[in-house]
């Protein structure tokens, strides 16, 4: 795969991977109807350190780099009618640092569903798209 700047390192040298579902409320372009759904990302989270061995080149990278998150989903599927339709104006890679300044939904709900003493509901199965072709997309920004 290509990497940005031609880092040689790979990513997981340099990050340790976590998956984390945000929510987020889109508007079906077919019946019009707007509902929420769960997207799922891939946070990056820098490593503390190299791996021994990485050379002076790379550890110069290596301070550059951020945490940032990047969006498995490209698609959600309309709970009122059934389509398929693409996430709208949502960046696919985020760093953590803007991240941070959004409002999770999810965390806002849990708190509304504790404060109103209402169980948890059982998370909605839904059938998995494909991981989208996620690194042949635009740079990530790198510095
Ligand atoms: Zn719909």
């Amino acid at each position: 795969m290509l990497l940005p700047c031609g880092m040689a390192l790979d990513e997981r040298d340099l990050f340790n991977e976590r998956p984390e579902t945000r929510s987020g409320r889109y508007q079906c372009p077919r019946c019009r109807r707007t509902g929420d759904y769960s997207v799922r990302w891939t946070r990056r989270s820098k490593k503390d350190r190299l791996p021994s061995g990485a050379s002076a080149e790379d550890r110069a990278k290596f301070d550059k780099v951020r945490d940032y998150l990047l969006r498995l989903d490209d698609e959600v599927t309309c709970t009122a009618c059934g389509k398929r339709f693409e996430i709208p104006s949502q960046q696919s890679v985020m760093f953590a640092d803007q991240f941070a300044g959004l409002p999770n939904d999810d965390e806002l709900e849990q708190e509304i569903k504790e404060a109103a003493g209402e169980p948890e509901p059982e998370p909605e199965v839904e059938k998995k798209p494909a991981l989208p072709a996620r690194f042949t997309r635009k740079s990530m920004g790198w510095k």
